[in-house]
């Protein structure tokens, strides 16, 4: 049994130096011999970290495959309904969802929403032939999408002109909020066919305007800002 001169760490027999100070290993009555085999492998066992060009061919390769099983099983088996559309949509929104993130990360935020927003309204056309009629399609859901794409819009636009940071940000949102109630109210006591007055909505907005009065008042008084960035720590 050997030990390193410097450190005192046991050596196997067939190292040549320390394995943890690296100082050389010299037995004065193994020299001349054959050392024996390293009994450490010399590859690494590494694995190779996952690209997203992998990542983006198994998303692929699988929402592919599930829409067109789908279909097939649809078509050939279960043909009653055209069921399959509500899959082929889902996985359409959710290639859509995930292209970003995957293919092309540079992608502008505005046209991420704005192509996110548009597969949404795809997906729920789509589920109109399973529904048998596009009323409830054309008056509410193209509608809310559209609504609801414009307010995360909002976002993006309003960043070009002024660095957004958290309490306009939520300002935005509290703001959004009341207004997309009240418009998807509206919206559903249109397409129920009655009248056009607000009840659930108006909860929210009452609330939201008190948040609203709250965040205007602390970004106008620069003391109050400074004091919740410095308790809320942004
Ligand atoms: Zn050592």
């Amino acid at each position: 049994m050997s030990y390193c001169v410097n450190c005192g760490v046991e050596l196997e027999a067939s190292l040549r130096e320390c394995p943890l100070c690296h100082t050389p290993v010299m037995n004065p009555r193994e020299i001349g011999r054959e050392l024996p085999p390293s009994p450490y492998p010399t590859a690494k066992g590494q694995v190779e970290v996952v690209k997203r060009k992998d990542l983006g061919i198994l998303v692929t390769v699988v929402l592919t495959a599930a829409a067109v099983t789908c279909l097939l099983l649809n078509l050939l088996v279960f043909s009653a309904s055209l069921w399959s559309l509500i899959v082929i949509g889902c996985c359409l929104c959710l290639f859509v969802f995930l292209f970003p993130a995957i293919f092309y990360s540079r992608m502008p935020v505005w046209l991420m929403l704005l192509a996110d927003g548009a597969s949404v309204a795809v997906c729920l056309f789509l589920f109109t032939f399973v529904t048998a009629e596009d009323a409830w399609f054309v008056q509410l859901g193209l509608p809310i999408v559209a609504f609801l794409t414009v307010c995360a819009e909002i976002f993006p636009l309003l960043s070009r002109f002024f660095p957004l940071s958290i309490l306009p940000c939520a300002l935005c949102v509290f703001t959004e909020i009341p207004a997309f109630c009240v418009a998807l109210e509206l919206r559903i006591r249109h397409y129920l066919k009655q009248p056009a007055h607000i009840v659930w909505s108006a909860v929210v907005l009452t609330v939201c305007v008190i948040i609203d009065i709250a965040l205007v008042t602390i970004l106008t008084k620069k003391r109050l800002r400074n004091e919740v960035r410095r308790r809320l720590h942004f």
